[in-house]
């Protein structure tokens, strides 16, 4: 029962291609595998993004993208890396798309920026908004869309064979997978609960799902999200007498908010709307959008006058209107935050509102959640949320949701994916304590290579995973030494460090240190010191390494380097002895080769590296340490110490000037 159904018998043909992909396979080709790398998704709520590979072919399921969390300074999007992806676009048959959520499809204008993806298919109402995206990003011509039906079977490369089966999750139109391989059945759950009372009416299709099982399923890939929480979900319509209740006692404008695309919860808002005789107006593009799109589809009934503009809303009696609208996550530029903060042009909060939270926040959300019910609160109106008012349901089931997961698909195998780590940990000891053996689950992370065959379950070499973040403009990639920068201005601040270097290798005036927003109990004199004693270090013992000998012309110097030297040097002392970690920007003015030095009064303190190099000799072979090498060219023009003007040492100016009053000068006449 437990044996894959049948399909060992084309495990033979496809082993030459198998033997032909060298690059990836981590088994021998006498021993063809499946391989399924989640790139994300794991350990993570967001931006699930899933590969299976069979010999030469790749197959796509899903790509999401998640949101920044806190630190994420500038950041709007997080997708995982495709660096993997990139590298195999040759060999990306198709795609399949389960449902039309962020965390499934977001990504996909992105990566089509990158690679093709001949064909992908999906949900009618899923491929319907994924449209929308691909020619807002300009990049419908690098792939076709398929929209398909339940019990649709589409065909992936040579190896996959993938049957849409439907099942009941927050927005309507959404899938499990059964992948026929050449091991054996796959079953991927995609997001899903039981809820055997939809709202849209499509019921899950509980008796395809058994016909695998009973067939048997070699793997299931299943949704861990409420793995922690124990009975069942409770169904979407649950909440139904509570926003009733609700909408019935509130006696002005109700302002209800939850997220766009659970579009079976908005089919009931709009169901009790027009229960209640109020009028709806929509707030934010995605509400529009979602809904324009899952009424085009059939999956929301209702008459178009049932809306209104914005416009017009002051024309109706606050008792018959309905705000519908973005911001239950208390992002900051969607409608419901915008009018907590009174920035909204069209809506004021009026102290008769009632405010409605049909969600709860995603975790990361939270802090910004409940500082807009604050403000909401603060302004007068009565705001409704919270778990206690049971107005919002996960769309996730919970274990025992799970358990009949297994329970109907008897998989040999078991992955729990849809996850964080300890979510992935309680779903697979449900496995085990419905009966699946330890050696028979794995736990992996993104990246990892789950290595499939009809009688063994293993993890392979895991391939390049992490995360590629965009900016604000959705277009620049922020890598990971961006975000780190920002975090250090955010939390620690900036040190701008301005030093003047001769091309022989001196400092030739005393540098300017700036500080803003660092709090240090260093006084102005130790800074000083110490930048200069940084930059005294780099000269004294990077010099050779970064100014390349060019046979007797001027040296060609890495003045780029020798920035980067000094930074790194002054921000471990800063973190050794100031226990702080600012942002140090150091600025090198290059003055010419024979520019006088400038005498350092770093000397005068003791400290364990040595003092600053005051100058180098002129016309020196800088390839070489010519001082250690008694092979190296005679200096055309060797000036001694202290052979240099005070007169072009320039006084510091800024708020930091370096403690100069015990400083020495050297004459010019020497
Ligand atoms: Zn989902
Ligand atoms: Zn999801």
């Amino acid at each position: 029962m437990n044996s894959p159904n049948g399909q060992n018998g084309s495990t033979k043909s496809v082993t030459k291609s198998t033997v032909k992909t060298a690059a990836t396979p981590s088994r021998s080709p006498q021993e063809p595998c499946l391989r399924v790398i989640p790139l994300g998704g794991l350990h993570e709520i967001g931006k699930n993004t899933c590969v299976f590979e069979y010999g030469d072919d790749l197959m796509l399921v899903d790509a999401g993208l998640a949101f920044p969390s806190d630190g994420m300074h500038g950041v709007n999007v997080v997708l995982p890396d495709t660096a993997y992806l990139r590298e195999n676009q040759k060999r990306i048959r198709g795609m399949i798309v389960t449902h039309g959520h962020e965390d499934h499809i977001g990504g996909i204008p992105y990566h089509l920026r990158h690679f093709n993806i001949p064909v992908i298919y999906g949900p009618r109402l899923a491929m319907s908004m994924l449209q929308g995206k691909m020619e807002e990003a300009g990049v419908t011509d690098r792939t076709t869309i398929q929209t398909v039906s339940p019990r649709d079977v589409v065909k992936v490369g040579q190896h996959f064979s993938v049957e849409f089966i439907r099942n009941t999750h927050s927005i309507s139109d959404s899938f499990s997978l059964a992948i026929t391989t050449p091991v054996g059945v796959v079953v991927f759950t995609g997001d899903f609960k039981f809820d055997h009372t939809p709202v849209d009416g499509e019921k899950f299709d509980i008796q395809r799902l058994a016909h695998y099982g009973e067939q048997g399923v070699l793997c299931l890939f299943s949704d861990s999200t409420n793995a922690e929480l124990p009975g069942f979900t409770p169904p979407e319509r649950s909440v139904f007498p509570n926003l009733d209740r609700h909408i019935a006692n509130a006696e002005g404008r109700v302002i209800l908010t939850t997220f766009a695309s659970s579009t079976q919860r908005v089919a009931m808002i709009l169901e009790l709307a027009m229960k209640h005789g109020r009028k709806v107006a929509l707030l934010g593009r995605s509400m529009l959008n979602v809904i324009a799109k899952a009424r085009e589809l059939g999956y929301m009934h209702c008459p178009d006058d049932l809306f209104v503009p914005i416009k017009q809303i002051r024309d109706l009696p606050d008792r018959e209107t309905l705000l519908l609208m973005t911001g239950s996550q208390g992002e900051p530029l969607a409608a419901l935050s915008r009018i907590s903060r009174a920035e909204h042009p069209q809506v004021q909060v009026k102290t008769s509102d009632t405010i409605i939270f049909s969600a709860s926040p995603i975790p990361g959300n939270t802090i910004s959640v409940v500082n807009t019910i604050d403000r909401l609160m603060m302004l007068g109106a009565k705001v409704v949320y919270g778990k206690g008012e049971g107005i919002h349901v996960s769309g996730h089931g919970s274990q025992e949701d799970q358990k009949l997961m297994l329970a109907i698909t008897r998989p040999k195998f078991f992955v729990p994916v849809h996850g964080e780590h300890r979510m992935l940990v309680a779903h697979s000891r449900t496995g085990h304590s419905m009966g699946i053996p330890a050696d028979h689950t794995l736990i992996i992370d993104n990246g990892d290579v789950v290595e499939l065959t009809p009688d063994s379950l293993r993890k392979g070499d895991p391939v390049k995973a992490g995360i590629e973040l965009l900016d604000g403009s959705r277009t620049g990639i922020i890598d990971a030494r961006v975000l780190k920068e920002r975090q250090q201005l955010a939390e620690d601040g900036v040190i701008t460090l301005l030093c003047t270097i001769s091309g022989d290798g001196a400092m030739t005036a005393p540098p300017r240190v700036h500080l803003r927003g660092v709090v240090t109990t260093a006084d102005a004199r130790k800074l000083s010191i110490w930048s200069e004693r940084e930059i005294g270090w780099v000269l004294e013992n990077r010099w050779n390494q970064l100014a390349r000998n060019t046979g007797g012309k001027a040296p060609e110097i890495d003045w780029v380097g020798v920035q980067r030297e000094v930074e790194l040097g002054l921000q471990r002392r800063l973190r050794r002895e100031l226990q702080v970690d600012p942002l140090v920007i150091c600025l090198v003015q290059p003055m010419p080769a024979g520019t006088p030095a400038y005498e350092g009064r770093a000397q005068a303190e003791p400290d364990s590296r040595p003092a600053p190099r005051v100058r180098r000799d002129v016309g020196r072979d800088a390839g070489r340490d010519a001082g250690r090498d008694p092979a190296a060219g005679r200096p055309p023009a060797p000036v001694p110490v202290g052979a240099r003007t005070a007169s072009t040492v320039r006084e510091p100016v800024q708020e930091l000037e370096p403690a100069g009053r015990t400083r020495r000068r050297r004459s010019a006449a020497s």
